[in-house]
This record gives C-alpha cells, structure tokens and sequence, in this order.
C-alpha cells in the first residue's frame, strides 16, 4: 500500500485519497477569446508524462482538502506533497528520468 503525505494531516494510507488529475491547470482569464481548439485545448488536453508528474489530490478520508503532489509515473513514488496554491517545487535531477 502506497503512503502518501498530506500537507496538514501527515502520512495516511492512499486508500484515503483520491486522485484529482494534472495540477497547476490554469483557467483562462477570458475564455471568450479562445479559439474553439484552444478551448478543447485547455478542457481536455493533458501531459500524461512518463516520469515526475505535478498532481492533484484530495484527502477525502480525512481533512478533506485539496493538495498538490509530484508522482513518479514509472515508480508510484510520490516526491513531495505541497499545499494548493503554493508553486511547484523544483526538483534536483528532474530530466534524469
Ligand atoms: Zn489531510
């Protein structure tokens, strides 16, 4: 079983969390300018990378908060957790994998 860390509760079983796809996803300030690709764009495309991959969570079983997590794709190894809204922590070795 996976652990992984909430940024306010701590370690927890991953049975407890629930995975809420690609984070730092940003609206756009005025959609209404979009082209119809660049709107399908911001809806529905995603990196889907194999490797360290920013995420978000939801730690539904316990304090019920959204958080971020950069997740090894390949290993299941979660990197660090940090709270939402904070940026994306840099990573020493990043492009190594
Ligand atoms: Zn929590």
């Amino acid at each position: 079983m996976l652990i992984i860390t909430c940024p306010w509760c701590g370690a927890r079983p991953e049975l407890e969390f629930r995975y809420g796809g690609e984070a730092h996803i940003a609206r756009p300030a005025d959609p209404s300018t979009l082209t119809d690709e660049e709107w399908a764009d911001f809806l529905y495309n995603r990196t889907n990378p194999k490797g360290l991959h920013a995420e978000r969570w939801r730690h539904v079983h316990g304090c019920g908060r959204f958080f971020n997590a950069v997740r090894d794709t390949v290993s299941d190894f979660f990197v660090v957790t940090y709270k939402a809204g904070e940026t994306r922590p840099d990573i020493a070795g990043e492009q190594a994998k």
